[in-house]
C-alpha cells in the first residue's frame, strides 16, 4: 500500500511553506516543496541561457534536472548541478521566471514522477499548486490555503522589511497579482482548489491556528 499524503496547495506568500514545514516536524513525515523544483528548473534556464517562452529549448532541462534536497539539521537546501542555490531560487526575479516556465503541459508532464518519487514511508506533506488536483489526487488529506492579495504582500513586505529590504507594498502588491493570473489561469493544472479539498483562509489568522485546523481534520481523515 502507497505511503499517505497530504497535500497543501495554494497561491504564492498564503503561508504553506510555513505550514508544511511545522506538519513535517510534528508528523515526522517527508515534504515536498514543489515550487523549489519550478524554481530551480527557472534558474537552470536562466544559467544555460535558455529563453523562459522556449518549451523546446525547456523540456531537455527538465528531463535532466540535477537537483538535490539534502536535509541538514532540520534545514532543506537546494542543490543545483552540485551548486548550493537555496537563497538564489527565492528571488522575486526566480519566482516570476518560475511561473513561466510552469506554464508549459510537457514540461510540467516531465516534473511529475519525480514529485512522485517523493511519496515514502511514514508520510509525505507534498507543498504547491496542483499537489491535489494532479500529482497525488489520490491524497488521503487535501488542504487549500488562501488569503487576501492585500494580506499575502504586507506579510511578504513584513518579510522583506526585517532582511534589510527597501520595497513598496504596491509593487509587490501587483507582482502578487500578476503571478496568481498566470497560475489560475493556464491551461493546464491552473491553481485551484480539489473538489474534495478543505479550503482555509488565511486571511485573519495566525500559523498556529491554520495548523490546529489541518492537524484537527487530519485525525478526522487518516
Ligand atoms: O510556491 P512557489 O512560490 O515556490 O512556486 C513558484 C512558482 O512555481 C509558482 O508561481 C507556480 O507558477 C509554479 N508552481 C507550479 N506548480 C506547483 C508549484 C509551483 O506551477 N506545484
Amino acid at each position: 500500500e502507497q505511503a499517505p499524503v497530504i497535500t497543501v496547495d495554494g497561491p504564492g506568500g498564503a503561508g504553506k511553506g510555513t505550514l508544511c514545514q511545522l506538519l513535517a516536524e510534528q508528523l515526522e513525515w517527508h515534504l515536498l516543496d514543489s515550487g523549489a523544483i519550478y524554481r530551480v528548473l527557472a534558474l537552470a534556464a536562466l544559467h544555460h541561457n535558455v529563453a523562459l517562452d522556449d518549451e523546446a529549448g525547456l523540456m531537455p532541462l527538465a528531463a535532466h534536472l540535477d537537483v538535490q534536497f539534502p536535509t541538514t539539521g532540520g534545514d532543506i537546501r537546494v542543490i543545483l548541478e552540485g551548486e548550493d542555490v537555496s537563497r538564489d531560487i527565492r528571488t522575486q526575479q526566480v519566482a516570476d521566471a518560475a511561473s513561466k516556465v510552469a506554464a508549459f503541459p510537457r514540461v510540467r508532464e516531465a516534473l511529475l514522477r519525480r514529485q512522485r518519487a517523493f511519496r515514502a514511508r511514514p508520510g509525505l506533506i507534498a507543498d504547491g499548486r496542483d499537489m491535489g488536483t494532479v500529482v497525488f489526487p489520490d491524497a488521503e488529506v487535501k488542504i487549500f490555503l488562501d488569503a487576501s492579495a492585500e494580506e499575502r504582500a504586507s506579510r511578504r513586505l513584513k518579510q522583506l522589511q526585517e532582511k534589510g529590504f527597501d520595497v513598496s507594498f504596491d509593487r509587490l502588491l501587483s507582482e502578487i497579482r500578476e503571478r496568481d493570473d498566470r497560475d489560475r489561469n493556464r491551461a493546464v493544472a491552473p491553481l485551484k482548489a480539489a473538489d474534495d479539498a478543505l479550503v482555509i483562509d488565511s486571511t485573519e489568522l495566525t500559523i498556529t491556528q491554520v495548523l490546529d485546523r489541518v492537524l484537527s481534520h487530519t485525525k478526522v481523515k487518516l
